[in-house]
């Protein structure tokens, strides 16, 4: 197999067959221009960064670092032994290299208990949905001076979350996807945007290997309990016998993407009295599930 574009032997076959040089240009230009496209960031905006220690956020922190952004990683400390401990250790390292000032900010001084301790007195709680609430309140919290959230979701990630989305009929939630996640303006919400949105998994794997990063590539141990892993894995199955099809699948979301947005523009939100953050419900869920966490007293 030789490369698309020089002939040279490949090392890839992704969107095309590619040797290592030409592999890492289609992988920065299109970055490149998903944020030119969708104006998704600019050189005058501040951004935050959320940053895991993962290889996708790190290959955001580098990129936008080497390009000129404005920029600071902001990390989320969940509280999963084993886990996430190590991958912060990673991420102050990588900071460091960078020269990206990274602030952590956990659960445990949030929300007064680390994620492990909440499943462990929650019997019953689903460690993703309660993850993925609080991130996202957190986030959003944390990066009030910020113009925008870069995260380092992927084309693999984002179809993973159409097909969830589609199988449960949440089209309201579907409308909030794509490459930049807003549907309604508020001034409590800090734009998030997804560089790395037309990249696939196969590809920030490779990139991060062959651009030699440390990266530890675990995978947390609460993953194989969720719905997105089930449909992770069906759609890696669908892929592997009819090869195009999560690029076909986004090209179908990014058309009708603009559509969903313009029909839920008028969509109200209130604020949550308990927090203050902006919210469909009141109290908001991330209110609702702190509100069970176990207090202990000694
Ligand atoms: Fe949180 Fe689930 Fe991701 Fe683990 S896999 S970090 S529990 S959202
Ligand atoms: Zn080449
Ligand atoms: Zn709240």
């Amino acid at each position: 197999m030789n490369c698309s574009v020089c002939n040279a032997t490949a090392i890839i076959n992704s969107a095309d067959a590619f040797c290592k040089e030409h592999f890492f240009e289609y992988f920065e230009n299109t970055v490149k221009d998903t944020i030119d496209d969708f104006s998704l960031i600019s050189k005058d905006d501040k951004i935050a960064v959320a940053c895991s220690g993962g290889k996708d956020s790190t290959i955001l922190l580098h990129l936008l670092k080497k390009w000129g952004y404005n920029i600071e990683a902001l990390a989320i400390d969940e509280g999963i032994a084993r886990y996430r401990d190590a991958a912060l250790e990673d991420l102050k390292t990588i900071c460091k290299t960078e020269g990206v000032l990274l602030r952590i900010v956990s659960y445990q001084e949030n929300f007064g208990t680390t994620l492990d301790s909440y499943l462990k007195n929650n019997r019953g709680a689903r460690a993703c949905t309660v993850c993925g609430v609080w991130r996202r309140h957190l986030l959003n919290r944390e990066s009030k001076n910020y113009d925008a959230i870069a995260t380092g979701h992927n084309l693999d990630d984002e179809a993973q979350s159409i097909l969830m989305n589609l199988i449960k009929s949440n089209i309201q939630v579907l409308a909030r996807l794509g490459p930049k996640t807003e549907v309604v303006s508020s001034p409590g919400f800090t734009p998030r945007v997804k560089p790395l949105y037309f990249v696939t998994e196969k590809e920030t794997s490779a990139y991060a290997l062959l651009k030699g990063f440390s990266i530890k590539f675990a995978e947390c141990p609460n993953a194989f309990d969720s719905f997105r892993a089930e449909v992770r894995d069906i759609l890696n199955e669908f892929e592997a016998e009819n090869k195009g099809s999560k690029r076909k699948l986004m090209q179908w979301f990014i058309e009708v993407i603009p559509k969903l947005k313009a029909y839920y523009s008028n969509e109200q939100i209130g604020v949550c009295a308990r927090c203050g953050e902006p919210s469909r419900r009141n109290p908001c869920i991330s209110c609702g599930l702190t509100s069970r966490v176990v207090v202990k007293v000694n």
